[in-house]
């Protein structure tokens, strides 16, 4: 198995407006303010906080929503699972789309020409973040599993170990197509003459800068596609939707570049005996007439392949809801488990032999006695039948 650096990020996603820390009725300066006030203390680049990118980049995408109106308004009504898709670091979790995305001149004025000139061409060569759909059981989920991960993703060329050429230093020259700008224009015809637009130079993929004797392998990229297969913890409490992030376990990046990241998000399939909620969990309980009237003790296993007994008390009715403390999920930052809640459904004993069912028959007619007796002539001339139905439940609240 690979090494790799394990980062767990869990836990619920923060609210947006809690990250910036504004109200949720913030105008847009206040917002745009918020986000430099906290740029500047957060920026991987002047932080020596060790979680400064995990940081930003949660900063970073609380403002791209909160900024623009439109998916500011999803988040409000939808929360993070909005239609646009943008929940997640998957849209614009990249330093890359950040420096690229024109807020280069925002940040430029507070960390200097230098600072930003390193970070976007950091950028342009980072390797790009993977995602993977994992699906477990819910036992798998509130056990804890080790499961294996497969998914492609780029290497280093080991050809050329990463650097793109067999030379012993890369010589780079400057791109002719585009003069070193990364960028070139194409002209379109129209009505309404010729129209200029600026797209990324082809030549050099943007880069500025064509790289001489290019590695044959990998086409002067430093870096080939793999499949890869990487087992991993899932920890015991997981939710559906959770992330798990595996740093460095993505596409190595261009030339030896910094990696980018492996994101794992989990999905529960759905269980045939319990539904989560939570930390609870949900079941079902089918008992006979005579349990929920008797009481009675059943067995069963809980999520976890324990035994468990579940008192049913004597006068139980549908869909009474019995605890079983302890017996539901895991939680995933302590060793405490949530409840189970078994829903009790009564099934009525329809076998019984026909010397029970006299026995049953000559009780049910001596408690008809005994209350019409007690609770003397009020109703009477009732059929017998009626009074019957309304009886346990008069009695059940002494
Ligand atoms: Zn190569
Ligand atoms: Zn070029």
């Amino acid at each position: 198995m690979p090494f790799y650096e394990e980062r767990f990020m869990a836990e619920e996603k923060r609210d947006y407006y809690e990250v910036l820390e504004v109200e949720r009725d913030a105008d847009g300066r206040t917002i745009k303010k918020a986000f430099l006030k906290k740029a500047r203390e957060i920026h991987p680049d002047v932080s020596d906080d060790p979680d400064a990118e995990e940081k930003f980049k949660e900063l970073n995408e609380a403002y791209m929503v909160l900024s623009d109106e439109e998916k500011r308004a999803n988040y409000d009504r939808f929360g993070f699972d909005g239609p646009q898709g943008f929940s997640g670091y998957g849209g614009f979790s990249d330093f890359g789309d950040f420096f690229g995305g024109g807020l280069d001149d925002l940040l430029g004025s507070f960390f200097g020409g230098g600072v930003q000139a390193q970070s976007q061409r950091r950028a342009s060569t980072r390797g790009a973040n993977r995602a993977v759909y994992l699906d477990i059981t819910l036992e798998e989920a509130a056990r804890g599993a080790r499961k294996k991960v497969s998914y492609v993703h780029s290497v280093a060329c080991e050809s050329c170990e990463g650097k793109g050429t067999q030379d012993a230093e890369p010589h780079y020259t400057t791109c002719p197509a585009c003069d070193g700008r990364g960028s070139t224009f194409e002209m379109h015809q129209s009505i309404m003459g010729t129209i200029r637009t600026e797209v990324t130079c082809p030549n050099c993929k943007g880069m500025g800068e064509i790289l001489s004797n290019p590695c044959k392998e990998c086409d002067g990229e430093g870096r080939v596609e793999k499949n890869e297969t990487i087992e991993i913890d899932v920890p015991a409490g997981i939710s559906s939707g959770q992330r798990m992030v595996f740093t460095g376990m993505g596409d190595a990046g261009i030339r030896g570049d910094k990696a980018g990241d492996v994101i794992v998000t989990i999905d529960i399939l759905p269980d045939d005996r319990f539904q989560r909620q939570g930390d609870d969990l949900y079941c079902l309980l089918d008992i006979s007439s005579l349990e929920a009237m008797c009481g009675a003790t059943r067995h069963m296993k809980d999520i976890m392949g324990n035994d468990i007994a579940i008192e049913v008390k004597p006068g139980t009715q549908y869909e009474y809801r019995i605890v079983v403390k302890g017996a539901g999920m895991s939680h995933l930052k302590s060793e405490l488990r949530g409840n189970l809640i078994c829903i009790v459904r009564i099934i009525t004993v329809s076998d019984f032999t026909d010397e029970e069912l006299e026995q049953l028959k000559a009780m049910r007619d001596a408690r008809i006695e005994t209350s019409e007796a007690s609770e003397d002539a009020e109703v009477e001339a009732e059929p017998k039948k009626k009074k019957k139905a309304k009886r346990p439940r008069k009695r059940a609240r002494k």
